[in-house]
């Protein structure tokens, strides 16, 4: 197992014939996932002889951030060159309900109008983790990171710039877990990273055994520490792997579908996924998940103009989502430079909106934060940006 993917029992039989314990293993498990501490000179409480021996492992090789784009709601774009020259990207979404927003929405926002990042975990699902124990300064900015499972993908979707490059490689367990490491590294000192949304590059659950790995990891007690509501999975409907989500973390690790249409044949034409599980298979796969009580599956829904946009598709919508504990964002399609879709307009995507609440459905309109750096899904790594500055290294 790469050394960013290994729990502390696995450092600890990897440390043996460098001559550390089992217990070097646990700490250096803490100097990496809690504390993003790649550089063994830094890891004091190990043996010098030990740290000298990790050195020549090289643990910051799994990635070099090479671009950081911030834009004007603060949201930063990293993209991140991996040891074969492949690019990822990784996203740092400040949030703005809940604790402080560092900037006002620039957009006036109509109401029900929702400027949080695409599908983050609602705050209206939290327990009060600062109940009793509020401290005198401010609460810390809570931070979504968006993270990639592969570079491109396979899937194909016709309005996704990931989709139409299609899929180059598959990241490792540990390429997915450094991207949450180098982004914590750059968090301010009054940001705090509180959610993970798999909406990166690439389709999770075609990459099962990497992103169930990462998983693990990112929840990890003596790690990176968050709780499986806090992180999101986002898939284009493989339903097989929705099942095994389930068996294998049990429901509360949030679940979002991007959905995108309402009729096999609109949804087919958008989503060639479909093909191979329609519309009745995800539904049942939905039906069928672990959701614990007071938990809702997120639909994503894309808006795409004059594709699947139409009020009566609204409400094929609400009719297909009838009796499935579910809330609805719609986005509206972030144009791509590979494709001549586009988003509606306003009023459109309003009235889309209007059919779902009327029709009794949580239903919130998504901007894609960070637009003005590309931060829709999979641009800024096909845009060819050339490597500016080299920040990572905690
Ligand atoms: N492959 C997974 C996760 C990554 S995509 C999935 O499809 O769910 C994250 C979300 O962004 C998906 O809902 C996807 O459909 C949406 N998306 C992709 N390209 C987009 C674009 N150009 N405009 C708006 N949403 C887009
Ligand atoms: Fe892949 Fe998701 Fe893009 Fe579809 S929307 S091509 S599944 S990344």
């Amino acid at each position: 197992m790469p050394p960013i993917a290994r729990t502390p029992e696995e450092w600890g039989e990897a440390l043996l014939p460098l001559g550390g314990r089992p217990f070097h293993g646990r700490q250096l498990f803490r100097w990496i996932q809690a504390r993003s501490v790649l550089d063994a000179e830094r890891m004091t409480d190990l043996p010098k002889g030990l740290r000298a021996k990790l050195a020549g492992l090289e643990l910051d090789r799994t990635m070099q951030v090479v671009d950081v784009r911030r834009a004007a709601d603060n949201t930063r774009k990293l993209l991140v060159r991996l040891p074969d020259g492949a690019t990822v990207e990784t996203v740092l979404i400040p949030g703005v309900t809940g604790g402080r927003s560092t900037l006002p929405s620039p957009v006036p926002m109509p109401s029900e109008m929702d400027a949080d990042a695409a599908a983050a975990p609602d705050d209206d699902e939290d327990e009060g983790e600062y109940a009793g124990t509020r401290p005198a300064s401010p609460e810390p900015i809570r931070v979504t990171q968006c993270v990639s499972t592969q570079v491109g993908c396979a899937m194909g979707c016709a309005f996704c710039a990931s989709g139409v490059a299609g899929l180059k490689r598959h990241l490792g367990a540990d390429e997915i877990v450094a991207q949450v490491l180098a982004g914590r590294a750059l968090l301010q000192d009054d940001e705090r990273l509180r959610n993970i949304v798999f909406m990166g590059m690439g389709e999770p659950l075609h990459n099962y055994e990497a992103t169930a790995r990462a998983l693990r990891l990112l929840m990890h007690p003596e790690g990176i520490a968050l709780s499986a509501r806090r992180i999101t999975v986002s898939t284009s409907g493989l339903v097989p792997e929705i099942a095994r989500l389930g068996a294998d973390f049990g429901g509360n690790l949030g679940l979002a579908i991007s959905l995108h249409a309402a009729d096999d044949e609109t949804r087919s034409r958008l989503m060639p996924i479909n093909r191979k599980y329609p519309l009745g298979v995800l539904m049942d796969a939905l039906r069928a998940y672990p959701l614990p009580r007071r938990r809702r599956i997120t639909i994503e829904y894309t808006l795409v103009a004059g594709r699947n946009d139409s009020p009566g598709e609204a409400r094929k919508l609400a009719k297909l989502l009838r009796g499935i504990p579910v809330k609805v964002n719609l986005i509206p399609m972030n144009p791509i430079a590979a494709s001549t879709l586009g988003p509606p307009g306003l009023t459109g995507v309003l009235a889309f909106q209007r059919v779902l609440c009327d029709a009794g459905y949580s239903c919130f309109v998504r901007r894609r934060r960070g637009d003005d750096v590309s931060a829709a899904c999979g641009q800024l790594a096909l845009l060819g940006v050339k490597p500016k500055v080299r920040v990572d290294r905690a």
